[in-house]
């Protein structure tokens, strides 16, 4: 199994990509900590082996309090976003500031928490992994709409890349994942959301060139291989899984 004996604690695993990155990472051998801001989305992954928790990623004392009581990690996977629909023109301060704390700050605080763990038990196996949870939009391609988005993913990658740069010697390593556009219930609040909803779920398709939306089991495999030893030579890197939109 490729993640025998690893602690992994995953954000955002009460659906979408992060649930079924719980259930990837268990399937392979993980003791996968699944942690939300809704307790009732984590119900049911118990019987998979998945230990949960409740955690807002939003609250700093939160964090504290789960760093502490989970203990030493080999896997960390920053998955908690929100996408921000609007132009620059749409987005008000408040806006901005949600995007850049759920986003961006969540991810710094959760980091700098588990991170003297994990470099313990890099120093004792040689290894320990953080995966940020980027996105196309915004590593390589623009997308209309998407300023707060956008702005706050980009943010992610130059995380990454500072947290990889600083403890490379250490044996930690941090990437960013940048999928393209994933069938979640997210993306399915914002097709309904749109004015014409048939309409906007063409257009998602559309701009997708393998004429489909990803599944959140084409996201996986890159989850389990960026978390796994077998990905130890790579660091730093913001990893694109987009169906060629960027091609
Ligand atoms: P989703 O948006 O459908 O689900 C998000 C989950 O996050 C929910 O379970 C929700 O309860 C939880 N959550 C929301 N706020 C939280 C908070 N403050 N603290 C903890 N948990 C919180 O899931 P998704 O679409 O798979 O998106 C997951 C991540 O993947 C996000 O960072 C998103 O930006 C990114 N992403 C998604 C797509 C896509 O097309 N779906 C593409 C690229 C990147």
């Amino acid at each position: 199994m490729r993640l025998q004996g690893k602690m992994i604690l995953i954000t955002a695993a009460g659906q979408g990509i992060g649930r079924a990155s719980a259930l990837a990472c268990a399937a392979e051998g993980a003791k996968v900590i699944a942690t939300d801001r809704d307790a009732a989305l984590l119900e049911g992954l118990s019987q998979h082996g998945i230990e949960t928790a409740t955690l807002d990623v939003t609250d700093p004392a939160a964090i504290t309090g789960i760093a502490g009581r989970v203990g030493p990690l080999d896997g960390l996977f920053n998955c908690a976003g929100f996408v921000h629909h609007g132009t620059i023109l749409e987005v008000s301060d408040a806006d901005w500031a949600f995007s850049m704390d759920l986003n961006v700050t969540s991810m710094l605080r959760l980091t700098r928490a588990c991170l003297p763990g994990m470099l313990e038990r890099a120093a004792e196996t040689g290894t320990a992994s953080i995966l940020n949870m980027a996105s196309m939009a915004s590593s390589i391609k623009g997308f209309v709409n998407r300023t707060a988005y956008g702005a706050t993913k980009a943010a992610v990658i130059g995380l990454t890349k500072a947290v990889a740069a600083d403890f490379v010697k250490q044996g930690l390593r941090c990437n960013a994942l940048c999928p393209g556009t994933v069938d979640t219930p997210s993306l399915r609040g914002r097709i309904a959301a749109a004015a014409d909803p048939v309409q906007a779920e063409k257009d998602f398709i559309a701009r997708q060139p393998m004429g489909r939306l990803a599944t959140v089991e084409d996201i996986t495999p890159l989850v389990v291989y960026l978390l796994s030893d077998e990905s130890r030579f790579v660091t730093g890197q913001a990893v694109l899984v987009d169906g060629g939109v960027t091609i």
